[in-house]
C-alpha cells in the first residue's frame, strides 16, 4: 500500500489542480531550475492558480547553503505566510534542498515533491530525506519531513538526457535487486530505452515508500537501501576527488557488481545469479576503468564510510536475487578482490 502522501499521475496538471484546490493554501510558489523551468513548467503552467517562479541554477553544486539563503530570500520577499506551498519541480538537488528550505521556513510550510529525473521519481523524493550540502560534506545539514504530496508522473522523463536516465536507472535495478526477482526477470530482458516506467516506477517506489515507513530514520531496515552503495560510493567519492567524472547510478551500477561478488564468493548468491546481475548491469552501463593504486585507494575509502561502526565496513549482501541483509560486515581485502575482479 502506498502512502496517501504519494500518487502516481497521468495528468500532472489537472492532478494538482485537485490537490491545491482541496488544500486553500494562501499562496503558491514554484521552484524550478532552467531545465525544469523549460521542460517542466510548460506542463503544469496553465492550470496552476496565481503563483511565483523562483528559479535557481541546475546541479549539485548549487545544492548549499548559499542557495538556500536565495530562495529564502525570496520567500521572504514575497511574503509567505505559513499557509502558503511550495511546489519543487525539478531532480533530486532541487527536491532535497527545497524541501529543506520549506520545511524550515517560518518552522515549515507544506511543499509539494513534483520529481523530474528518474533518481528523483524512484529514490530521492519518497522517505523524507531533505537537505544539502556543507563544507564538502553530501547532506550535511537536513531535517526529516515529508511533503504535503508527492506526484509522480513519467511523462517528464522524455526530455531528460539519457545519462541522467540511465544514472536513475541503477536504482531501479537496486531497488529490484533487493525486493522482487520476477521484476528482475523483466527488467533484464530489455535494454534501457525499451523499461515501462510507469510499471517500474510503481513497484519500485512502493518498495521504498514501505521500507522507509517501517524504518524513518535509518536505524535499521532503511540501510537496505544502501545496496550497492558501499563499495559504489567509494568509487564515486574517489573518482570525483580525482578531478574525474562519474555520475551517482554508474558508481552504484558498478557497486552492485562489486558486492554482488563478495555475495557469491560467501555463497549468499549462486554463481548464474551473479552472472546475470553482472552481465546485464555491464551491458546496460559498461565498464569504469580503475588501475591498482586507484583500487586500493578507493577500497580505502570503505573503511572510512560514516556508517560503519569501528573498523568493520557495513555492508548490504544479496542472498539469491530478490533478497538481502543489510548487517553484514565485509573487510578491505574484500573490497579490494571485488574491485579487481571487476577489472
Ligand atoms: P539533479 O537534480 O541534479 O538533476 C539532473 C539534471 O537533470 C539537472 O541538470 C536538472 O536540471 C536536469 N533535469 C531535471 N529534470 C529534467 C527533465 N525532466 N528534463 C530535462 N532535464 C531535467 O540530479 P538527480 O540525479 O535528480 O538528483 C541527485 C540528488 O538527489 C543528489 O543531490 C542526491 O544527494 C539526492 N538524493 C536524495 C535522496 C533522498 O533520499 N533525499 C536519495 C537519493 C539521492
Ligand atoms: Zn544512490
Amino acid at each position: 500500500m502506498l502512502p496517501d502522501n504519494i500518487l502516481f499521475s497521468a495528468d500532472p496538471s489537472n492532478d494538482l489542480l485537485a490537490f491545491l484546490n482541496k488544500k486553500n493554501y494562501s499562496k503558491v510558489v514554484v521552484l524550478t531550475d532552467e531545465n525544469t523551468r523549460e521542460h517542466c513548467y510548460p506542463a503544469l503552467q496553465q492550470k496552476l492558480p496565481d503563483h511565483f517562479v523562483i528559479e535557481v541554477k541546475s546541479g549539485e553544486e548549487q545544492k548549499n547553503l548559499e542557495t538556500c539563503v536565495l530562495i529564502w530570500k525570496q520567500l521572504t520577499d514575497y511574503a509567505l505566510d505559513r499557509h502558503a506551498v511550495l511546489l519543487v519541480l525539478g531532480g533530486g538537488v532541487l527536491g532535497d534542498m527545497g524541501g529543506f528550505c520549506a520545511a524550515t521556513y517560518k518552522r515549515g510550510i507544506d511543499f509539494i515533491l513534483i520529481p523530474t529525473t528518474l533518481l528523483a521519481q524512484v529514490d530521492a523524493s519518497i522517505g523524507g530525506k531533505l537537505g544539502v550540502d556543507f563544507d564538502h560534506f553530501k547532506n550535511h545539514i537536513g531535517v526529516f519531513q515529508q511533503p504535503a504530496l508527492t506526484l509522480l508522473y513519467t511523462g517528464f522523463l522524455k526530455t531528460l538526457p539519457v545519462a541522467e536516465l540511465r544514472s536513475g536507472f541503477a536504482e531501479v535495478i537496486k531497488h529490484t535487486l533487493i525486493s522482487d526477482k520476477d521484476m528482475w526477470d523483466t527488467i533484464r530482458k530489455k535494454s534501457l530505452q525499451e523499461q515501462d516506467w510507469d510499471g517500474l516506477l510503481k513497484h519500485s517506489v512502493a518498495f521504498k515508500a514501505d521500507v522507509t515507513t517501517q524504518d524513518p530514520k535509518e536505524k535499521g531496515l532503511r540501510k537496505i537501501l544502501n545496496a550497492g552503495h558501499t563499495i559504489g560510493h567509494a568509487v564515486e567519492s574517489y573518482l570525483l576527488a580525482s578531478g574525474h567524472r562519474i555520475l551517482h547510478g554508474e558508481a552504484i551500477a558498478l557497486g552492485l557488481i562489486a558486492e554482488g561478488f563478495i555475495a557469491r564468493e560467501r555463497n549468499m548468491l549462486s554463481h548464474d545469479d551473479f552472472q546475470s546481475i553482472a552481465a546485464y548491469i555491464l551491458a546496460v552501463y559498461g565498464k569504469v576503468d580503475l588501475n591498482e593504486k586507484q583500487i586500493a585507494e578507493a577500497a580505502q575509502l570503505t573503511v572510512q564510510d560514516k556508517k560503519n561502526k569501528g573498523n568493520k565496513i557495513l555492508c548490504v549482501l544479496q542472498e539469491g536475487i530478490g533478497r538481502a541483509r543489510w548487517d553484514c560486515e565485509i573487510n578491505f581485502d574484500e573490497v579490494k578482490e571485488a574491485l579487481s575482479f571487476y577489472q
